[in-house]
């Protein structure tokens, strides 16, 4: 017996779920991708998301997932043997580092695990040390999706300066952008990218990079790039320069709607959102601590991000089990254990398309398989964050 039938109700980090209104974007004819209508989609794209990344920079659409722009971003300044700083939190920085390795990148790994932010101060003490200034590029994610923590981006900028070196910041904004606040230019960050597919609320398939002039002046002695990702060719003077080839077209509709949908809203009221979400979920998962095997990976509760929570299950219990009931018996896609966290968590996705009866209704549905599965949990998890929820929305 299950109570799955209708739509299945995707609780991953990524994709997430997309609004009707975005699907509905789709359903039409391609465009002449010559057109006036084109090149003003194209325009107010562009113009919107250097909005959302909070900076005057103009930034590029890639046909491409995050791994994508993480490369668009690695190609377009660096050289083969420069010197990246990778900050650790989790999986994410680390994973973008290894694509700087393996492109020809010397990485360092200034070591983090995956239970706290990355500290400032430690990044401030490792960049006074390297007074050649060896080191071209720092690479941090806001959030890390293994993990679940958010770091302090301007708090890190801070230190980048006040060590004095300058190196370019360059951030991963994948699983925060339209969902936190992010100010690029306020913060100090040279280069930030994103993808479609989380916050953004668009099918899997696109992302952005958003670059200042200091990095545009590293692009230009870069040795490291590539036709496709190169951002002086796809400043060049015709339209189809922006994709280096066929644009897009349904998913910049797609997109174009998740903006309209996401301003409407107002960024401000999408970001309380975000908090008052989280914390439903942080409060059901704390509630289900007290029998002693579940617990919120990220220690410290500053540094826990409103997007996405990784969720410990103690030795004895399989995440995996949890998960597998509530997908086969309830329709629930709860995000698997991934990087270090691996067999050891789960998460959960509230990132996006998320109001509250999908926050909710995820919980409850976890909680049916605490129980079914008899794994040990504090009684009225879900109620805790009925209760939170009660009380943080005013009628
Ligand atoms: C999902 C994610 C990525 C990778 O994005 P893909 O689109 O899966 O390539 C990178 N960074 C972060 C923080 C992510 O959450």
């Amino acid at each position: 017996m299950t109570v799955r039938a209708g739509r299945e109700f995707l609780a991953t980090p990524g994709p997430t779920t997309m609004p009707d209104e975005v699907l509905r974007a789709m359903h039409r004819p391609a465009l002449d991708i010559y057109s006036e209508q084109m090149v003003n989609l194209t325009d107010g794209l562009l113009c919107d998301l250097s909005k959302l990344f909070a900076t005057k920079s103009r930034p590029y659409i890639y046909i491409a997932n995050g791994h994508g722009a993480w490369e668009a971003v690695l190609s377009n300044v660096l050289s083969r043997g420069d010197k990246v700083l990778v900050l650790e939190s989790g999986l994410f920085a680390r994973a973008w580092g290894n694509a700087a390795s393996a492109m020809g990148a010397e990485v360092e790994v200034l070591k983090g695990d995956s239970r706290r932010a990355v500290q400032p101060e430690e990044v401030e003490t490792r960049l006074r040390a390297d007074t050649p200034h060896t080191i071209k590029a720092i690479l941090v994610a806001q959030v890390d999706t293994a993990s679940g923590v958010v770091n302090d981006i301007e708090a890190i900028g801070k230190a980048v300066r006040a060590a004095g070196h300058p190196a370019l910041y360059m951030v991963d904004t994948v699983a925060s952008l339209g969902c936190m606040p992010f100010e690029m230019d306020r913060w100090g960050v040279d280069v930030a990218m994103s993808g479609s597919q989380k916050g953004m609320m668009t099918p899997p398939g696109l992302s952005f990079v958003a670059a200042n002039e200091r990095a545009r002046a590293a692009h230009r002695s870069a040795g490291m790039r590539t036709p496709y990702w190169d951002w002086t060719e796809r400043d060049g003077a015709e339209h189809y320069h922006r994709y280096a080839g066929t644009a897009p077209v349904h998913l910049l509709f797609a997109l174009r709607q998740a903006i309209d949908t996401l301003f409407e809203e107002g960024l401000t009221n999408a970001f309380r959102r975000h908090q008052l979400l989280a914390e439903a979920v942080r409060r059901a998962v704390t509630t289900w601590g007290e029998g002693g095997v579940l617990g919120l990976n990220i220690a410290e509760p500053c540094q826990r991000s409103n997007t996405v929570t990784a969720v410990l299950v103690g030795s004895g219990y399989d995440p995996a089990k949890l998960q597998q009931y509530c997908n086969e018996k309830c329709g629930l896609v709860l995000g698997i254990g991934i990087g270090d966290l691996q067999g050891l968590s789960f998460r959960i996705a509230h990132m996006g398309h998320v109001n509250a009866p999908m926050i909710l209704g995820t919980l409850g549905v976890i909680e049916v398989a605490l129980n079914a599965l008899r794994i040990p949990h504090g009684k009225g998890g879900t109620e805790a964050a009925i209760t939170y929820l009660g009380g943080a929305v005013s009628a």
